[in-house]
């Protein structure tokens, strides 16, 4: 049974996304564009079991989204065990993953069968030379292996995130969409955020939904919103040729109001928003031994006081620039996008 809890905007816990580690292997300038990181401990580092824990604590509260993100999630050793044991609940009726794909060729058929429902991959350019000067890495093809290989496990239509940014691969959208319309795959053009982690961010390097839908329209003529249900992150559009394609404008036009999401990452620490200062940590209660009532009671209380609106409040800024500096970040690391997961 679950008991949809609101928060202080009436917004439902509806959406978690799971960071299983901080740790990646690629090196995107948008995201971790520094040559060292503080890493989270190992000790802390939940256990498959400690998140097949909380998960259910969660879904007894309303969510039923499920996302396992990171760092890399592929990373993280054994991964379909931890889909298996969270795909056991019932409640979580959306299991998905974000991942940079490096790896996905070789673990789609297994994450298809231990219960992964939905895939999205992360593909900013088609171009690897660009891959490697933006991203630090040679492995474009082992990207594109894994969007063949994960429909060919048998995943739905698969996602494609793209970050467009100014110079670098704005000249790169309709190509996008022409890709993904070969991979039975759907993009999502997402604005550049000046997140944690994005110490290089600048609002002229955003090219803003309205920019996007105009330099589409230009190449393929008008373009026909999809009617949402207004909680997904992503506008959805449609071109007259039937193509479909989503637009994340977190930073020109940010969705605070109908945010069901929250974030944990994978030392436990529990995020109400991707902007939020401080979190709260569920690890150490969990180790010392709380009982799932007693979590679920602290998760409840949390969300119920959650005002959160962080994109809402950065649109508000004057003289935007980065969120934090490097120092604040290194201080810190539960403020890096790569800790808390996109
Ligand atoms: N490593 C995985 C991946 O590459 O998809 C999952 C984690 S990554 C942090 C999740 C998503 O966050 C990716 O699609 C990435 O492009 C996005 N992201 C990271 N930094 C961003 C930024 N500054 N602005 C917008 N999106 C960002």
């Amino acid at each position: 049974m679950s008991d949809v809890v609101q928060d202080a905007l009436r917004r439902p816990l509806a959406s978690l996304r799971v960071s299983v580690t901080d740790r990646c292997n690629m090196r995107c300038r948008y995201c971790m564009p520094e040559d060292e990181y503080v890493w989270l401990p190992r000790a802390s580092i939940l256990t498959f079991e400690e998140i097949a824990r909380l998960v259910p604590v969660f879904a007894g509260l309303g969510v039923t989204k499920v996302r396992l993100t990171g760092g890399e999630p592929l990373l993280r050793h054994d991964l379909p065990t931890l889909v298996a044991l969270i795909a056991r609940d019932a409640r979580i009726t959306d299991l998905a993953m974000t991942t940079n794909g490096l790896l996905l060729a070789t673990q789609a058929a297994a994450l298809r069968a231990a219960g992964l429902q939905r895939v999205t991959v992360s593909l900013d350019t088609l171009r690897p030379e660009r891959m490697l000067a933006f991203a630090k890495s040679a492995r474009h093809a082992d990207v594109v292996a894994g969007i063949v290989a994960a429909r060919q496990a048998g995943f739905g239509k698969i996602k494609l995130n793209a970050v467009v940014i100014r110079g670098f691969n704005d000249d790169e959208l309709g190509d996008l969409i022409e890709f993904a319309r070969t991979h039975d795959a759907e993009v999502r053009f997402i604005e550049y955020m000046d997140v944690g982690g994005a110490t290089r961010w600048s609002p002229d390097q955003v090219v803003s939904q309205q920019e996007i839908l105009r330099t589409l329209t230009r190449r393929y003529g008008p373009i026909e919103p999809i009617a949402g249900d207004g909680r997904a992150p992503a506008e959805r559009f449609r071109l007259a040729d039937g193509a479909t394609f989503g637009i994340i404008a977190s930073t020109t036009a940010p969705f605070c109001r109908a945010c069901d999401r929250s974030r944990l990452t994978a030392d436990g620490t529990w995020f109400l928003c991707l902007y939020a200062a401080q979190g709260t940590d569920l690890r150490e209660r969990l180790r010392r031994g709380a009982t799932d009532a007693e979590l679920a009671g602290l998760v409840r209380e949390t969300w119920q006081a959650r005002t959160d609106r962080g994109a809402e409040e950065r649109l508000g800024v004057a003289e935007r620039g980065a969120l934090y500096r490097i120092d604040s970040l290194r201080a810190d690391p539960h403020r890096e996008m790569h800790t808390r997961g996109g």
